[in-house]
């Protein structure tokens, strides 16, 4: 990454503010903060417990957020589904192993929106009223943007993660397919790194286990029913008949099943070498019951 010249921070950016215990009070779903007063909120939810402290949030929209640091026991619900594999890709999001495709929000509308108004913030004179306007506008939209990508990788990753114990992704190279200029845009959109981290931390709090396999792994060369491997296919082919068992295989399904069957392979492989892995769960699992969420709201302008 290219290092440039320290930036003064800019008051139109992001700001916040920490209230420790004493410096803020909640009574009836009401909201009090030392030397602000009461603040008219709408919960996105309900506090699990008593909070320790809360940060107010102005984001570059002007978009006003309270987070509450509180204590959540974990919840232990079983698995219904042994494991899963996941394939990702631009079209379609998700490709899972059980056979269900998770098609990728329409992001075109919003995004030719955007573009249109960055074209007019950037014919503004510098220092007038009406740039600051279209900033606003501007940070509104990409705003929109990010929270329509947020919440869908935020339900999708909750639901995998919640219904199966193994789940197996595969390590893209991201950095590397940005440097297609053709696709960058596309691909950042998709957010799959943001999805695997999502999947790793969630995997953690529903103690599952979550398997990264490695990006060399050719799953999309190898039959998933009888392990035959055909070879490097062109992009274009979307499905192909193996030549060994005769089953007609579509591309992205047949991956994610390799890549589940690959994953499980890996934690058998750990359990039979080392006991490494099993002492690493139960610390984790040890560590849940201390676990520390912070809970997001949305606070009208006041
Ligand atoms: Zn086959």
């Amino acid at each position: 990454m290219k290092v440039n010249f320290p930036k003064f921070k800019k008051k139109s950016n992001r700001q916040s503010a920490r209230f420790r215990k004493g410096g803020f009070s909640i009574k009836n779903c009401q909201v009090y903060l030392a030397k602000i007063g009461c603040l008219k909120t709408v919960w996105s939810r309900p506090l699990p417990s008593e909070p320790s402290s809360v940060t107010v949030i102005k984001d570059n929209a002007d978009r006003y957020f309270l987070s509450f640091v509180v204590e959540i026991s974990p919840e232990l619900k079983p698995a219904t589904n042994e494991s899963i594999g996941i394939d990702l890709g631009l079209k379609t999001f998700a490709t899972l192993s059980s056979g269900e495709k998770v098609d990728s929000p329409d992001y075109a509308k919003l995004e030719r929106k955007i573009k249109r108004a960055q074209r007019h913030y950037s014919r503004r004179q510098k220092g007038a009223k009406r740039r600051e306007r279209m900033r606003l506008r501007v940070a509104k939209l990409k705003a929109k943007q990010t929270d329509k990508r947020k919440d869908f990788l935020h339900k999708l990753s909750t639901r995998v993660v919640s219904e199966n114990q193994v789940i197996a992704l595969e390590d893209l190279g991201v950095s590397g397919m940005l440097k297609n200029r053709r696709l960058s845009r596309a691909i950042s959109q998709a957010g799959w790194r943001e999805f695997r981290s999502l999947c790793d931390n969630k995997s953690h709090k529903f103690s599952r286990q979550f398997v990264v396999i490695s990006r060399w792994e050719p799953t999309s060369q190898v039959c998933c029913d009888c392990g035959y491997k055909w070879g490097k296919l062109d992009l274009s082919i979307r499905e192909i008949v193996c030549f060994n068992c005769g089953k007609l295989q579509d591309r992205d399904d047949n991956a994610s099943k390799r890549i589940e069957q690959v994953g499980v392979g890996h934690i058998h492989d750990s359990k039979r070498t080392g006991r490494k892995c099993k002492t690493e769960i139960s610390a984790v699992s040890d560590e849940l019951s201390t676990h520390l969420e912070s809970v997001q709201l949305t606070l009208f302008d006041c």
